[in-house]
């Protein structure tokens, strides 16, 4: 007799069930979803769930809750995971923490572990979601040092519910309290995991915790500013960091201490790179587009995650409402637009999970085709699952010089450059991969032949070796703007870090406004090829180098595909090519894409070159297509997707 058996005959069978097909092996009573003594959990977490489906419960929930509704649609969509509210702010199931606020609804019912009973009968892994952000008046007077301070040193109002108080999140409040908070739900309901929502503070806190630590720590005052550039601030953000990791391993080492198996899950953190690292699985937060976001960003943070995570299981966590600046959680959606949000998701490795925010429901349309689309997941489940990106195009992305990087107008919105390039790669259907600027060794740069760094801005003597060593490996590198122009602490070098690759210096001799060059073959070189220098310091070969790209003039080796009526062409085509016949051609305008940036009124936006400089190339005429509707009036002018026009560098064996 094994252990399992013994427990089984000395407990009685009728009463236990001992969960089918679990990885976790944990046995509860089916009567209270106990997780009983004598339970021998495995150590790995539970990865292999498809189709996720999150409640999150508001606090009148008890009040009106049906779990059968819930369950009934759970088994009708397939879902195989679940992520529930549990506690927090408010606590949906009978605590016994001082101070964790019962929802005034509950009395008693336990909607928690109602639903974690169902969910286990259907054979579901659970999460539980928590929400440390705020909290009540009675922990204001039991603990007023766990309360968030603003500069002028009063505790911090809820910015939406003056009732609550907003939390320091880098203090015993988080360390202490929700320790206990998250022990108290592992130890009732052995849930597969804890994620938490709001965890990480909003902006400095000067609370007398963080003005000790942050003292002991860096030997300076709290920072009075949030300045992005500030040193005071940065010194803050990193210690910010370290507050935020202990938080994270200490809520992860009680929660495995319940449960060898069981992860925190943090919702969002930092620095992706450690994220990578520290996390078995992860739910990413990415829930609707708002505005003139296109649908890809979704794939795209799916991408950056996905660089440091390598194959490890990636949620995504889609709202069904609407995610525009006044968020009525009630909502909906329309098809096409969860439809398309969730496919970016799942073409990039994540598994959808649904977000219905109350559990009270006044809107179903959402609710079919969000079955259909998992019913769709179940059927082709065998491709996705198991699979790794194929793609030989690696598109490099900088936490580092996002941070680091900036101080001048032009240079502040450093992301717009991945942005255009992103667009552009969509465009011309190339598949490619995200890559963080921090794993540019040989293993994670094996499988691309090409990178491409639009802006990398900041990066260390070290950063540069690595790409030095992939192009003299066989790799080409495609680079924009100031890329390499400043180090790892965003501090100015005198030159390009990468001048000896790229055949090219700093060219300081003109002043914005003037043009310069691109760096072309001698082939398409032209006067006319020229690119406007706005705000760049300009590039300049250096002797008896030639880059290795191509401006290619309009219609030449266009692909037939982009010859459609209706379907602008770009103006031109920055073409590179490296060894072992990697080929990108690139749209590259001078100008913003009319489509996606010309103001709602109509009129025409100044165009770089045209209308600031005399050499620049005449614009071809191109007719408005009559059967256009008018565009909607807004006073905001839309936010530009387009690539940029800068200064580009290539290198490579080409
Ligand atoms: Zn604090």
């Amino acid at each position: 007799m094994n252990r399992r058996q013994f427990i089984l005959a000395g407990l009685g069978t009728p009463a236990i069930t001992l969960h089918p097909g679990s990885p976790i092996n944990f046995i509860t009573d089916p009567a209270t979803s106990l997780i009983l003594p004598g339970a021998t959990p495995r150590t790995r977490p539970r990865t292999s769930r498809m189709r996720w489906a999150q409640l999150a419960f508001v606090e009148n929930d008890p009040k009106h809750f049906d779990p059968d509704f819930w369950l009934d649609y759970f088994r009708r969509i397939h879902a195989d995971g679940a992520l529930l509210s549990a506690g927090g702010v408010v606590a949906f199931y009978p605590t016994n923490v001082p101070h964790h606020h019962r929802s005034d609804w509950l009395g008693n019912s336990d909607p928690v572990g109602e639903m974690i009973k169902g969910c286990r009968k259907m054979n579901m892994s659970v999460v539980l979601r928590t929400d440390p952000h705020a909290t009540r008046q009675d922990m204001f007077d039991a603990h007023p040092d766990y309360i968030s301070v603003t500069a002028d040193g009063k505790p911090r109002r809820h910015w939406a519910n003056p009732d609550l108080w907003v939390t320091c999140a880098y203090g015993p409040y988080n360390l202490v309290f929700m320790t206990d908070v998250h022990r108290e739900i592992m130890q009732r309901y052995q849930p597969d995991g804890i994620f938490s929502n709001r965890w990480a503070g909003h902006g400095i806190c000067y609370c007398r915790h963080c003005t000790e630590n942050f003292k002991k720590a860096t030997g300076l005052d709290l920072p009075r500013s949030e300045r992005r550039l500030d040193p005071a601030y940065q010194k803050w953000e990193a210690w910010r960091k370290d507050r935020l990791r202990d938080v994270w391993f200490t809520w992860d080492g009680e929660i495995r201490k319940q449960r060898a198996s069981a992860r925190f899950i943090p919702n969002g953190f930092p620095d992706k790179l450690e994220t990578g690292k520290f996390a078995d699985f992860f739910f990413a937060d990415q829930q609707a587009r708002r505005g003139v976001i296109p649908p890809w960003s979704n794939a795209m943070g799916a991408k950056e995650l996905r660089a440091g995570l390598g194959m490890k299981p990636i949620v995504n966590i889609f709202s069904v409402g609407v995610e525009e600046e006044y968020r009525w959680k009630d909502s909906v959606q329309n098809d096409a637009e969860i439809r398309i949000w969730v496919a970016e998701g799942v073409a990039n490795g994540m598994r959808p999970c649904f977000v219905k925010f109350g559990a009270y429901i006044y809107d179903k349309r959402w609710m079919k085709a969000v079955e259909k689309m998992y019913q769709a997941y179940l059927r082709n489940e065998t491709y996705l699952k198991n699979t790794a990106p194929l793609a030989r195009i690696g598109l490099v992305y900088s936490e580092q010089t996002s941070q680091k990087y900036g101080g001048k107008p032009w240079q502040e919105k450093s992301n717009e450059h991945a942005l255009g390039v992103y667009q552009a790669l969509v465009e011309e259907h190339l598949p490619f991969e995200m890559v963080n600027d921090k794993l540019l060794d040989r293993d994670h740069l094996k499988p691309f032949r090409l990178l491409i760094l639009p802006n990398i801005a900041a990066l260390s003597d070290s950063q540069c070796r690595q790409l030095r060593d992939f192009v003299n490996a066989g790799g080409s590198l495609l680079a924009t703007f100031e890329t390499s122009l400043y180090d790892e602490e965003g501090q100015p070098r005198n030159d390009f870090g990468l001048t000896d690759l790229f055949g090219v210096s700093v060219d300081r001799t003109n002043a914005p406004g003037t043009t310069a060059p691109v760096h072309h073959s001698p082939r398409h070189h032209s006067p006319g090829h020229h690119i406007p220098r706005r705000h760049s310091p300009g590039h300049k070969c250096r002797p008896g180098r030639r880059p290795h790209a191509q401006l290619l003039p309009p219609h030449k080796n266009r692909p037939p595909r982009r010859e459609r009526p209706g379907r602008r062409l770009q103006d031109h085509q920055l073409r590179i090519q490296g060894k072992g016949q990697t080929q990108l051609g690139l749209p590259f305008s001078r100008h913003p894409d009319p489509h996606l940036s010309r103001p709602p009124d109509g009129r025409r936006l100044p165009q770089a070159g045209r209308d600031r400089h005399p050499r620049a190339l005449p614009q071809r005429a191109r007719p408005r297509p009559q059967h256009r509707a008018p565009r909607p009036q807004s006073r905001k002018r839309p936010r530009r997707l387009h690539t940029r026009a800068t200064s580009t560098a290539v290198s490579g064996r080409c």
